[in-house]
């Protein structure tokens, strides 16, 4: 199979050049100044794109239209509607008008709004929005397009990811160009922050996945005895591809490049059966739309290779889990990247500032990054002696800590640490150039030459929370040195003045170490850095005072919309352990109680039949079977019984945050308890009769 990338690129894309084509002259023009500028279109203007948009899509075999959103579930949401018109003597047109492009209203009252809509009042409202450009996406169901649009309340409130993330775009790009101006910088016009997220998945044969309850409701396993072999040789991570996760591979990146998404790397990762993507970076939001396709569609190609996608955290015990690593910069119209160093980072004041803004951002408001990327299945990940530790620190690399050192020790003259060259000793080989900096696999938040990677994100959730936090941190204190800078007399010894103090005030968040040692968890306590272990430890800080300041002052979020989001994120977290608690007890009461009790039966049958053929013989292997099955037996349906008795007094509780907190307190426990002997069961019980597919089985044999 061979395939023209440039050929098929961004062919189900209504982009701009497609509009620059079809469209008249003025009315492109008007589209692409309020694209780039804000402003709204005249209802002209929306009808003649409208029905452009639909003549392509229907070029392109569309029937149906959609406003694809993304309500706060954290996945996308379509309610698709053809073209079609009420037909006449048998016939009909296909429409699609400006008013149907620009405005929709879903039946709202089925999505959670954290108490901001109530059900009887429930107007919601989808807008189009044209930062995100239309395409066409080909499903079994038909070829839809799909019109990105934000999701508001009747009140105009944020009932989606990206509204938000929308206006914390907007206040980074203000706060930006501010500090610009004070450098002399006239040209710029708009500030983006960039960001590239690399995607972590598993692949599972999906007859074998059909046979596990657990995977089909909960995306993990809840049960499993580890397989002989894990990860311990390292021999997967950018192992060679074996020949079906290719095709696969082929597949997806095919219908990712016709969507405009630039999927790039590839590779194998360190747990069997688990696998990578990343796409080139771009936009910040067209990041997100991109990421939420990206998912959607790994999940529709694996169907087709008779595969299961797991975008879940923690498919597997025992090895490593998935997260989402997220690049993010800000760079100018004109092509400036702030957050480039150059060669002379000592010297270059406008990126010493710009980092000691980070600093402070990150230091200020890490609860806040860190309960931006929880989610349920990355309680698995953060706090749970798994990459990344659930406390934020910032790695610098060798090169720029030096330079922050030497700025808060107050040195004379600040030098850089030279890059240095590489030399192999193989002759034929030649020397490089070294970055200045190693990699450290371990931090949390990492400096990366020239873009920052926050790789707490997990993979399964949407990355629109973590690019709204950091965006509307560091925001804030591009905000707070532009109000001090501004006033300035002696604008380069204020803001000398203000990177020693911010970096002096702030170093502590740096850390260059081990961030998965115990010695860290130590230092960092002392340091009186956070370590939230839990997504309920960390939602508090979404409502906390200084939290809902931040957010008021750049009108991201208002005070009713953070609620509503932490309520949200309470009734997430404990509805979906219920649901694993659930399939747990299931499962051990259908599987694998049944099955331990075949096999002890039939053991006590063998004994028997044993010994009245042969009196003289010796039984004690099978006795001692016997005694260890039905001692876990007896311990399994102690553990099933107690998680039963618990989970019904959870359930009953009212308040979500309660809730919330039993779930892990209690409930979580008492799964934990049930998995232990089941999992000693699976190792004695013989394999025929064992009812589900096994680590070895999942994990190896894809
Ligand atoms: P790694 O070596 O960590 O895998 P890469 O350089 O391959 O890192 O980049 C990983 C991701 O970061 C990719 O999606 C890439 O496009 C993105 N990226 C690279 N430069 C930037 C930048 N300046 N801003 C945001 N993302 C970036
Ligand atoms: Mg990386």
């Amino acid at each position: 199979m061979s395939v023209n990338i440039s050929e098929i690129f961004g062919t189900n894309v209504f982009s701009v050049s497609v509009m620059r084509e079809r469209l008249p002259k003025k009315v492109y023009n008007e589209v692409v100044e309020v694209m780039n500028h804000g402003g709204n279109i005249s209802m002209t203007t929306a009808d003649i794109v409208a029905n452009a948009m639909k003549d392509w899509a229907v070029e392109k075999g569309a029937t149906h239209y959609t406003h694809w959103f993304q309500p706060l579930t954290g996945v996308t949401a379509e309610k698709h509607d053809s073209f079609l018109t009420a037909p006449q003597d048998s016939k009909t047109l296909l429409q699609l008008t400006g008013k149907q492009l620009i405005m929709g209203e879903p039946d709202a009252s089925s999505f959670p709004s954290g108490g901001l809509r109530a059900t009887h009042y429930a107007r919601g409202y989808t807008a189009w929005d044209m930062t995100s450009p239309a395409f066409v996406k080909e499903m079994s169901c038909g070829t839809i397009l799909c019109i990105p649009t934000i999701f508001v309340s009747y009140n105009g409130e944020a009932l989606d990811k990206k509204t938000p993330l929308l206006r914390s775009m907007e206040a980074i790009n203000i706060q930006a160009l501010r500090v610009l101006r004070l450098f002399g910088n006239a040209q710029a016009e708009k500030v983006t922050p960039s960001v590239g997220p690399e995607q972590e998945y598993f692949l599972v044969d999906r007859e074998k996945y059909l046979k596990r309850r657990d995977l089909i409701y909960t995306g993990r396993t809840l049960f499993g005895a580890p397989a002989p072999k894990g990860q311990e040789l390292d021999d997967q991570y950018f192992g060679v591809i074996r020949e079906r996760v290719g095709a696969f591979m082929a597949d997806l990146n095919e219908e990712l490049w016709k969507l405009g998404i630039p999927a790039t790397t590839q590779h194998n990762e360190v747990a069997p059966a688990q696998h990578e993507l990343a796409p080139i970076y771009t936009a910040c939001n067209l990041a997100v739309d991109q990421n939420q396709l990206t998912m959607e569609t790994m999940k529709r190609v694996a169907t087709r290779h008779g595969l299961v996608c797991l975008l879940h955290e923690k498919p597997y015990a025992g090895v490593n889990g998935s997260g989402k690593h997220n690049n993010w910069s800000i760079s100018t119209d004109t092509g400036e990247n702030l957050l480039d160093p150059g060669d002379t980072p000592n010297e270059n004041l406008q990126f010493l500032l710009v980092l000691s803004c980070i600093l402070r951002a990150v230091d200020r408001h890490a609860e806040l990054l860190r309960c931006s990327a929880s989610c349920v299945g990355n309680e698995h990940r953060l706090g749970a002696q798994e990459a990344p530790p659930a406390i934020i620190s910032i790695f610098l690399g060798n090169q720029l800590e030096n330079v922050v050192e030497q700025i808060v020790s107050n040195a004379d003259s600040i030098q850089v640490l030279a890059a240095g060259k590489l030399d192999s000793g193989v002759a034929s080989v030649p020397v490089i150039k070294k970055d200045a900096t190693d990699r450290n696999r371990t931090s949390p938040f990492a400096f990366t030459g020239n873009k920052f990677e926050f790789r707490m994100v997990g993979s399964s959730d949407t990355i629109a929370d973590a690019n709204i936090t950091l965006n509307a941190i560091v925001a804030e204190s591009l905000c707070d040195a532009a109000d001090i800078l501004e006033k300035a007399e002696d604008f380069n010894a204020a803001c000398t003045k203000l990177i020693h103090d911010w970096m002096t005030r702030h170093h502590r968040i740096i850390f260059n170490g081990n961030g998965y040692s115990d010695q860290w968890v130590a230092e960092a306590a002392r340091r009186g850095l956070p370590n939230l272990h839990s997504l309920v430890d960390a939602v508090p800080y979404l409502v906390a005072d200084k939290t809902v300041e931040l957010y008021g002052k750049f009108g991201i979020y208002t005070k009713s919309e953070l609620e509503a989001r932490a309520e949200i994120m309470y009734e997430t977290y404990a509805k979906v352990l219920r649901i694993e608690a659930k399939t747990m007890i299931h499962m051990a009461a259908k599987h694998y109680i049944p099955a331990a009790i075949t096999y002890a039966t039939r053991l006590g049958q063998s004994i028997s039949a044993v010994a009245g053929a042969c009196p003289e013989a010796d039984l004690s292997v099978q006795k001692e079977l016997l005694v260890k099955v039905s001692a876990q037996l007896s311990m399994a349906n102690g553990a099933l019984e107690a998680l039963k008795v618990l989970s019904g007094r959870v359930d009953a509780m009212d308040d979500m945050a309660e809730m919330a907190r039993a779930y892990h307190d209690q409930i979580v426990p008492a799964m934990k308890a049930l998995r232990v002997p089941v999992d000693e069961l699976e190792l004695l019980v013989d394999k025929d009769i064992w009812p589900v597919p096994t680590y070895g089985d999942l994990m190896f044999e894809v």
